[in-house]
């Protein structure tokens, strides 16, 4: 670890040199030399340190709809950067191979230096995603300011278990996000994933005060995450928010330490229409059939065809509907 790494924001001093840190639900009170849970933040000498400030684990140019964000610039790449560590323990992680560890390789960026490499791919927006961006907020933030300045737009792919200063500051400067909301238990979402349900409904909330464009993921595990008074009372609270949000209820695959057969494509589907009677736009994750068109609620004319991640927005003119003019929640 150098010496020298920046200093998080979100902590407080304790007696005896310990630190709390403040950024996340797990509040982790850290001695001199410890590191918290997420494995990036540390107490060096009672400073709260970020060795892996900008530490970049991986990289790629990614169809927006891959993030999944469905109603944000659709069809349009989207310049695309992980990290390392992440402050849950998903067993089902597709990523865990940066997100639970740090030994996987980085390379070192700048945020401005980010934001130019983002700029120079022609990609009209720069996502943070792939492990859990939030555990970065510092680097993320700076980031986020350049890549504006720079007339990108900003994406962020998160779990969403933030506290509110944390989670203020970075939805401050973000343009898109999607949020995983992954159960509707609090008990399972603590002690199987180290999650915070109130943390991450707040945060939803809290995009959607800011006027950030929110899509929400909930992966449909089997026996897991497929009750349907759960996925009922999800849509009932992001209907809340508003009705408008696009809601993606992905099918899960086996990946990691999870060895659960994949989810038959019928949950899936069952499960999606008890959600479109709460909300306008659900979304059949990892299942290529037409619930990925996005259709005008009111005439029912196709605005969005996706087949894979080839995508035609002929339907839609001028953010409304190309057959009835109905205005269609989309950011162009
Ligand atoms: S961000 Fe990391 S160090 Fe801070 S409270 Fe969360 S897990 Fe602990
Ligand atoms: S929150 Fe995301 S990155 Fe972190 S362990 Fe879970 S799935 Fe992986």
């Amino acid at each position: 670890m150098p010496a020298s790494a920046p200093e998080g924001r979100y902590y407080e001093r304790l007696e005896g040199g310990s630190v709390r840190c403040g950024l996340c639900p797990h509040r982790c009170v850290l001695k001199d030399g410890a590191v918290g849970l997420c494995r990036v933040r540390v107490n060096h000498g009672g400073r709260l340190e970020l060795p892996f400030f900008g530490a970049v684990s991986a990289e790629a140019i990614d169809p927006i709809e891959k993030k999944p964000l469905y109603h944000f610039k659709p069809g349009s790449r989207v310049y695309s950067v992980g990290y390392l560590g992440c402050n849950l323990r998903c067993p089902f992680c597709q990523n865990y191979g940066i997100s639970q560890t740090t030994l996987a390789p980085s390379v070192a960026y700048t945020p401005a230096g980010l934001a130019r490499a983002a700029k120079a791919s022609g990609c009209p927006s720069l996502a943070h995603t792939y492990s859990e961006p939030l555990v970065h907020a510092e680097f993320v933030i700076e980031t986020m300011v350049e890549a504006r300045a720079a007339g990108l737009a900003n994406v962020l792919v998160t779990n969403g278990c933030a506290l509110a200063d944390a989670a203020s500051d970075v939805l401050d400067h973000c343009d898109a996000a999607n949020v995983d909301l992954k159960s509707w238990d609090p008990a399972w979402y603590r002690s199987e994933l180290g999650g915070d349900l109130d943390a991450v409904k707040a945060f939803i909330a809290m995009a959607i005060e800011k006027g950030v464009h929110v899509e929400v993921t909930t992966l449909v595990i089997p026996d897991k995450t497929d009750k349907p008074e759960d996925i009922v009372a999800m849509s009932k609270f992001l209907a809340g928010l508003s009705p408008d949000i696009p809601y993606h209820l992905s099918a899960y695959r086996p990946v990691y330490k999870y060895t659960i057969p994949p989810t038959p494509d019928a949950t899936v589907q069952k499960l999606a229409s008890l959600a479109r009677e709460q909300l306008r736009y659900v979304y059949e994750g990892n299942i290529f059939n037409e619930s990925n068109d996005t259709r005008c609620p009111y005439c029912g004319a196709i605005l969005v065809r996706r087949h894979g991640y080839a995508v035609d927005a002929s339907g839609l003119k001028h953010g409304a509907c190309a057959a009835c003019g109905t205005p269609a929640p989309f950011v162009a």
